[in-house]
């Protein structure tokens, strides 16, 4: 997603993401920061945060529900809520080229990814 809404995220400003579409998916979900350019008119975040092309949290997709609840507004402007809990900012970013919707990142990605943040935990 374009910063500083990716930055926003890893702010923990927000833990509500505006998208177009729903998603069924529901687990880990990284956080990738766009190449740019910024988007304006926004508060953004830290300097340290402001990265871009590339993966810079951790978090899981824990809902979805049409943007008609309470917690609007939510950036940015949508028809959709996705709900994000346990967001973890990764200490380095980890470059990726960005694509649309939701997609798997490369094998070496991951690896990058969990060497700083384990993505899978065991459950019973
Ligand atoms: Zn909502």
């Amino acid at each position: 997603m374009p910063q500083p809404w990716a930055g926003h995220i890893v702010e923990g400003r927000t833990t509500v993401l505006g998208r177009h579409h729903p998603t069924r998916h529901r687990g880990t979900l990284l956080i990738h920061a766009g190449r740019g350019p910024e988007l304006t008119g926004v508060p953004l975040p830290r300097p340290a945060i402001r990265r871009f092309g590339g993966f810079v949290a951790v978090a899981e997709l824990i809902g979805c529900h049409p943007a008609d609840g309470p917690c609007a507004p939510v950036p940015p402007a949508s028809r959709w809520h996705w709900e994000l809990a346990r967001i973890r900012p990764l200490s380095r970013s980890v470059s990726a080229r960005g694509r649309p919707g939701l997609w798997r990142p490369t094998n070496e990605q991951i690896r990058l990814i969990e060497r700083q943040e384990p993505l899978w935990w065991p459950c019973l």
